[in-house]
């Protein structure tokens, strides 16, 4: 299926184009995460969603399409998961998400080895006779995020023997010629997950936060694809038709996510501080908590910061000097960047 488009292969697996294949045990899972805006940028959070099997054909257009979207979505069974050892790490860039408001589910904690298995466990599902269900990977610069996810968990999604398509909603917005609505944007420039629910009239809360924002990269795609089924009526383009019912049915979303139990990975409880999981870090009481490296710095900034971690794990510790073979050097260049955000040497890393 290489040779169709991210938006075609979607509309195959929601059973709205005529299939050219047999789709109908096909996995969709969507995928995102984020990381710490400083170097060495460990990743703090992961976000998955799973469209439950199976996915019965869309029919028709409009409203009645509207509709069918609208009960697909509510079973949609969204993850957020924080890495525990970064965890305390929280970005203040200007858009920057709140990692504690994961609106659609409960947020689960896990160390870095429950973090690989737990994404493991969702994307490989054996059958009885030993084969792997097919899942198509879906995701937002979902690239970036694979090679991010390699860096930091150890985990190599493609090599998994499962992953039969990825597809990617900045192609999907290339493939429907939407435009940023911001000055200077143009056809074919990556779109910003933000800028792409807003052109369907979505007001996106707390996004930049992998648990949310990987809910809106599955209502990003179904809406791109479907685009031209469900605004038949849209006579002047402005997507207005299903503004109030798209955000009414994100509400539900939320409302049904909250009534979920938690994924059984990882704690559902942590401390951040303390790393203790019978309390989270606004109760924390451990006073002894105070990090020997920040509370040492010249900067006012760091000592500021040195009550919210324990030295164990500080990013401010002084990096080794790599050896003579570099072997310690090891980073990776983002797809959108050159970004080094490989792992800290001499941290604690996976195998
Ligand atoms: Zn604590
Ligand atoms: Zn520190």
């Amino acid at each position: 299926m290489s040779q169709h488009s991210d938006t075609t292969v979607l509309g195959f697996l929601l059973g709205h184009l005529a299939p050219a294949f047999d789709f109908s045990n096909v996995s969709i899972i969507a995928l995102t995460s984020a990381w710490w805006e400083k170097e060495p940028h460990p990743m703090t959070e992961i976000g998955v969603a799973e469209l439950p099997l199976p996915v019965l054909p869309f029919e028709g257009y409009g409203d009645m399409l509207f509709s069918h979207i609208d009960s697909l979505l509510l079973r949609l069974n969204s993850t957020h998961a924080r890495i525990k050892p970064n965890a305390h790490l929280v970005n203040h860039f200007p858009g920057a998400g709140n990692v504690e408001k994961f609106n659609f589910g409960h947020t689960v904690f896990t160390d870095v080895g429950e973090a690989r298995q737990g994404l493991f466990d969702i994307i490989v599902r054996p059958y009885e006779d030993g084969t792997l269900r097919p899942v198509v990977l879906l995701g937002h610069a979902v690239h970036n995020h694979m090679d991010r996810l390699k860096t930091a968990l150890g985990i190599d999604l493609l090599s998994l023997g499962c992953i039969v398509r990825v597809l990617d909603t900045q192609e999907m917005a290339k493939d429907r010629h939407i435009v940023a609505p911001v000055a200077g944007a143009k056809e074919n420039m990556p779109i910003s997950l933000k800028h792409l629910v807003q052109h369907y009239k979505v007001m996106p809360n707390n996004l930049r936060t992998a648990g949310n924002d990987v809910v809106h990269i599955v209502l990003a795609a179904i809406i791109t694809t479907l685009e031209t089924e469900l605004y038949v009526n849209d006579d002047d383009g402005d997507k207005d038709t299903y503004k109030e019912r798209l955000n009414a049915l994100l509400n539900r979303m939320m409302q049904m996510g909250k009534m979920k139990p938690p994924q059984n990975w990882g704690s559902p409880v942590f401390c951040t501080r303390c790393d203790r999981t019978n309390h989270f870090r606004d109760e924390c009481r451990a006073n002894y908590i105070v990090c020997a490296i920040c509370s040492a710095s010249p900067s006012a900034k760091n000592r500021a910061g040195a009550r919210t971690h324990q030295t164990n794990k500080c990013l401010f510790a002084p990096i080794p000097v790599p050896n003579t073979t570099g072997a310690v050097a090891a980073t990776m260049t983002g797809k959108t960047g050159s970004t080094a955000v490989g792992p800290r040497p001499g941290r604690a890393t996976m195998k």
